[in-house]
């Protein structure tokens, strides 16, 4: 049985996102040829791509440091390690892959401003910009008074996701794709974002059995993960709290990037709130 509660405010703010280069936040539709459909998703570099065939990530052991509560200090300790798990399992997948590899930089900010040049997207914790190749996590008591959950471990994670998603072509493939309208170009954004989800499960199973915890925090991860999503947010661009959970899942179940090709998923299953 769950008896813990995430904040309303961290369910909102679990929404980790990519910052598209050019467009920062708003981006608008690409243009498309009257001929043109993009639904289902065509370009193999999407839909096709080695990381689906890459098989699991490989099994190693990562430990989380003990973290304090409401320290900013002790969360920036906390999270440093994890990104250099995530550095090696990934460095060793895409190389299996044969797809080239460097590790991104990591930022901390304590409070939202101004990174890689753009406004902070106000409902993130976390970011990741392509250009910089870099990501940026927010540390804010959001996050901090419940460092002693997965939160931190799924945002980072996730923008962990973005990268590859970057240095794998994915995300050039994606910024390429013709849409006809927002409620398409939505559909494909959030086909990327749930996929950055789901290489974050992908990674959180692959050490899973290392980190010395119960299944009921992983559980509580998967509650609090329906209970955030586009309900909270005026932009239909992550999915509903349900699809998202759904694909952390998924990816945590294959322990790998094979569950993790949204691109040819149904609609239903990388759906927004019913007005998408
Ligand atoms: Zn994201």
């Amino acid at each position: 049985m769950i008896t813990r509660k995430p904040s309303i405010a961290l369910a909102a703010g679990l929404l980790a996102s990519m910052l598209l280069p050019g467009t920062a936040q708003a981006a608008s539709p690409a243009a498309a040829p009257a001929s043109a459909s993009a639904s289902p998703v065509r370009a193999t570099a999407l839909t096709r791509s080695p990381l689906y065939t890459s098989g699991r990530l490989p099994v190693t052991r990562c430990t989380e440091p003990s973290v304090t509560p409401g320290s900013v200090a002790s969360a920036r300790r906390y999270v440093v390690p994890l990104f250099n798990c995530l550095s090696r399992s990934w460095a060793t997948q895409l190389k299996k892959a044969r797809i080239p590899f460097s590790k991104p930089s990591l930022q901390f900010i304590s409070k939202p401003q101004r990174v890689c040049g753009a406004k902070w997207p106000g409902h993130a914790q976390g970011l990741y910009c392509p250009n910089y190749r870099r990501i940026v996590v927010l540390l804010d008591k959001n996050i901090t008074q419940q460092a002693e959950e997965l939160f931190l471990m799924d945002v980072i994670a996730h923008e962990y996701g973005h990268h590859v998603q970057n240095v794998s072509g994915i995300e050039r493939a994606f910024s390429r794709l013709p849409s006809r309208n927002k409620s398409e170009y939505n559909e494909q954004l959030r086909r990327l974002e749930l996929q950055a989800e789901c290489l974050s499960g992908a990674f959180i199973g692959s050490v899973w059995d290392s980190l010395d915890r119960p299944t009921d925090d992983w559980e509580f991860l998967l509650d609090a993960t329906r209970e955030s999503g586009d309900e909270h947010s005026k932009v239909r661009d992550h999915g509903k709290g349900r699809t998202i959970a759904n694909w952390l899942r998924r990816g945590f179940q294959a322990a790998g990037p094979a569950g993790c090709n949204t691109w040819i998923g149904s609609s239903a299953m990388v759906a927004s709130t019913p007005a998408n």
